[in-house]
């Protein structure tokens, strides 16, 4: 299968180079390749799966579905009318009334371009702030937004007025400054620039920002910074635009992640879990004031999956049920448990992570230069040990887990052992 992937498809495949198996079937948190191989799966389709593969109550309402209707455009139908009404049930009370969707070509990328146009087409101005490390897609908005440099360097000509800025990467301090004694000093910067009538930069429409940079290497961001980007944006009349592709339908233990951080953003951007069983759909949600498209503003074919919006309805049905929530806060406190002795190792820099995203970041004790080879060592081990791992963040340094939510403890135990061990023959 590899060989044959080889000839026939892109170079520009990911996944199999550092994780070579081909997938044949899926089960909850766990995937079988072709040659009869069980792996733990804690890469889930790259946090898409959060309910797992294959949820049997989730097959039901979609094989349900496909009889009934599979694609609808962007008419309204009873599967998409019952999605987004279990959509706004999710916000938080006071933003239920406030907010509107958008549904957009079935990625997050599609989504972020969504958000930085109707950014633009609101304000009337072009600039975007976004932050280094970040990751938010691939179209050339999304990437051009995107703070981490390898998949941008080949491409010239980015999408213009794109300014970064420092995040609270505190593991890394991008000022070089102690994090005890730090005043978050990162985003004074942003404020200098931005409060500066003639030495900063234009005012932007929007600042883009996650809450947690995942394939940034699982970096959550300090709250006071998240606090003082909000009021800032806020005091300037610049849109926040949170990226919960990867963040949101419960990833970190809240639906959204902007819960914990007690901020309103403008425009919350969603898409890889939320269907649940890896159905594709995207989307914004902004408030109402914002609803300045003009018909046709940015549309697309593959906006009205039934499929994913019936699957969705009823993942959240499942999720409210199961108090899914509550164990992803749970597991979340048992990986830290279970990971708290690679802190004391040499060669860990930081261990980190918010819900169900984690991260083990390594770098050489001596130079402190991040070890992207002991990485992909460490996911290789884990691979043969039956436990699928990504890595992230600069230089692939940091070791991720991003478990399905409803993962139980003994496969959390398991998959920790086995990083453990990975980790430990990794070094020898
Ligand atoms: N934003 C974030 C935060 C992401 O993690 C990703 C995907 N990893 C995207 C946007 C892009 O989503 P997609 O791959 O579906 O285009």
């Amino acid at each position: 299968f590899l060989a044959r992937q080889d000839r026939w498809e892109s170079s520009a495949r990911t996944y199999p180079r550092n994780l070579p198996i081909a997938i044949a079937e899926g089960t909850g948190s766990f995937v079988r390749d072709v040659d009869g191989n069980v792996f733990i799966d804690f890469l889930t389709g790259a946090g898409v799966l959060s309910l797992g593969h294959n949820h049997p109550e989730l097959v039901e309402v979609v094989a349900r579905q496909s009889s009934v209707l599979v694609h609808g455009l962007d008419f309204p139908t009873p599967a998409k009318d019952a999605f987004v009404e279990a959509q706004l049930s999710m916000l938080p009370p006071a933003l239920r009334d406030q907010m509107k969707i958008h549904f957009c070509g079935p990625t997050g990328a599609n989504a972020v371009e969504a958000a930085i146009k109707l950014a633009k087409i609101v304000t009337g101005r072009g600039e975007i702030v976004s932050f280094q490390g970040g990751f938010h897609g691939s179209t050339h908005a999304a990437m051009s937004v995107t703070g981490l440099v390898s998949p941008k360097q080949p491409v010239a000509n980015q999408v213009p007025g794109v300014h970064f800025f420092p995040y609270s990467s505190c593991a890394r301090c991008p000022l070089g400054l102690d994090p005890h004694s730090c005043e978050t000093n990162c985003v004074t910067l942003l404020e200098r620039a931005l409060r500066d009538p003639n030495g900063g930069i234009p005012l932007p429409a929007a600042v883009i920002l996650e809450l947690v940079q995942g394939e940034g290497g699982v970096v959550p961001a300090r709250r006071e910074f998240v606090r003082r980007v909000r009021e800032l944006t806020r005091a300037l009349d610049v849109l926040l635009i949170v990226d919960e592709v990867q963040t949101g339908c419960g990833r970190t233990g809240t639906w959204f992640a902007f819960e914990q951080y007690d901020i309103e953003p403008d425009i919350v951007v969603a898409s890889k879990a939320l269907s649940g069983i890896g159905l594709p759909v995207a989307l914004i949600l902004y408030h109402r004031r914002l609803d300045q498209w003009k018909p046709g503003a940015h549309i697309g074919t593959f906006r009205g999956n039934q499929l994913a919006f019936a699957a969705g309805v009823e993942a959240i049905r499942i999720i409210r049920r199961d108090d899914v929530l509550a164990n992803v806060r749970a597991r979340g406190e048992q990986i830290a448990d279970r990971l708290e002795p690679l802190r004391n190792q040499p060669w860990t820099h930081d261990v980190r992570g918010l819900g169900l995203m984690w991260g083990v970041e390594l770098a050489d004790p001596v130079t402190g230069a991040p070890a992207g080879a002991l990485g992909r060592a460490v996911q290789a081990h884990a691979l043969r040990r039956g436990l699928i791992l990504e890595l992230g963040g600069r230089h692939d340094a940091v070791v991720r887990m991003l478990p399905p939510l409803n993962v139980t403890p003994d496969v959390v135990d398991t998959a920790c052992d086995i990083l453990l061990d990975a980790y430990d023959t990794a070094l020898r």
